[in-house]
């Protein structure tokens, strides 16, 4: 791994988000606040100080630059109003713009104009290609469904899974391979950091802290607790986490099924239908997670709310759009006959639908996948993960 300083690392991050870290005098208060850091006593402190001097490549390979969940403890008790807690947060989103090749992350969140213009015009794209091969306008209910060719739909699926799942896999083997090679490099020099089991390691990062919230519910509670049960942040994290993956399950399965020629895509079926079942659940978890997000960033809520990047807001009205009309085509799907609106919603819902899941690795939802893998890694070290380094 370079060594190299890179000069204005700093204020390149500050691309990323209002903050400026450079009062920073490294006097350890944020660290004795934060509920994630170990007793070596250098988390978040060592992040900032990598900014400070331009240690990129330290800064991109440290896993604890995922662990932090924004709590916002670090910046409140700041004596120079250094705001570490902003910091790590724009210091993600700069590690996902650099995981980035094609620097299309860089761009929606350092060119907000420019990276609303693109999301704006991918959503056009996308409806404006599902119109062209529109089918007729029928009472019927289930023309709700044929007004945009199933096998169209499908189609541009696979090809939009295909182009993110190769943008994430390449972001995730250049952000694996950083720190796999620090690991290394540390192990080398006797810094501790002995391995632990890959499938205990998997467990702990996938099911107890990403599924299981297990850190974010826990440790992060001292600032969770003064709000109601049901505006806690975790579990408004979790809502909108487990909404999408619920979605995004719901939709396979529906297609898997389709193609078994078990059930054609939209044909109507009992609520409580498994797939249906579970689409309808996920999707009440998606707009309750989401409008709650909204809600706290009108009202800067919460330190982690105080401030929001043009991104922020891009991410979650997508998010909200694609949830509701979701339910907008369910109800629609369920009347007697097709109403007029709902071919135009469901037009609206795929084309945004899409656009989000192609967007996923430029955006702030890529840490969804980030989180983990650094996880993983804190969990093969003895030290079990708590940011220490
Ligand atoms: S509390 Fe503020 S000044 Fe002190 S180490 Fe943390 S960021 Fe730096
Ligand atoms: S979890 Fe993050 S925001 Fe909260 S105190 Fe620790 S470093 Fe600061």
């Amino acid at each position: 791994m370079s060594a190299l300083a890179k000069p204005g690392l700093l204020s390149d991050i500050k691309q990323f988000g209002d903050v400026d870290v450079s009062a920073c005098f490294s006097c350890g208060n944020c660290t004795a606040v934060c509920p994630l850091a170990q007793s070596d006593g250098t988390f978040p402190r060592r992040m900032i100080r990598y900014a400070q001097v331009g240690m990129k490549d330290a800064l991109l390979s440290s896993k604890e630059l995922w662990t932090c969940y924004h709590c916002g403890l670090c910046s409140d008790t700041c004596p120079t109003e250094a705001d570490p807690g902003g910091f790590m947060a724009a210091a993600r989103r700069y590690a996902i713009a650099s995981y980035d090749r094609t620097r299309l992350a860089r761009t929606m969140y350092t060119r907000p104009v420019l990276g609303t213009g693109v999301a704006i015009l991918l959503a056009l794209f996308f409806a404006l290609f599902m119109y062209a091969s529109h089918g007729p306008q029928s009472a019927a209910s289930l023309a709700l469904f044929r007004f945009i060719p199933e096998g169209l739909i499908h189609r541009a699926g696979v090809v939009v899974m295909v182009i993110v799942a190769l943008a994430g896999l390449a972001g995730i083997a250049t952000m694996a391979l950083g720190i796999s090679r620090r690991e290394r490099s540390r192990r080398q020099a006797g810094d501790g950091a002995a391995r632990g089991g890959l499938w205990r390691a998997l467990w702990v990062a996938i099911g107890v802290e990403s599924l299981g919230q297990r850190r974010y519910r826990a440790d992060c509670a001292t600032v969770q607790e003064e709000r109601p049960w049901y505006r806690r942040r975790w579990l408004i994290h979790a809502a909108t986490m487990w909404g999408f993956l619920g979605l995004l399950l719901a939709t396979v399965l529906d297609y898997g099924l389709a193609l078994l020629g078990v059930k054609a895509t939209g044909s109507p079926v009992a609520i409580w239908y498994p797939t249906r079942l579970l689409g309808t659940v996920a999707g009440i978890a998606l707009i309750y997670g989401v409008t709650m997000f909204i809600v706290d960033r009108l009202r800067h809520d919460g330190q982690a709310a105080r401030r929001s990047e043009t991104s922020d807001w891009t991410l979650l009205v997508l998010l909200w759009i694609t949830g509701v009309t979701g339910f907008l085509v369910e109800i629609a799907l369920y009347l007697p006959q097709a109403p007029a609106w709902g071919y135009w919603v469901f037009l609206l819902h795929v084309s945004v639908a899409m656009e989000l899941v192609l967007l996923a690795p430029f955006m702030k939802f890529a840490h969804a996948v980030y989180r983990p893998v650094a996880l993983y890694f804190l969990a093969r070290t003895d030290q079990t993960a708590r940011g220490g380094e």
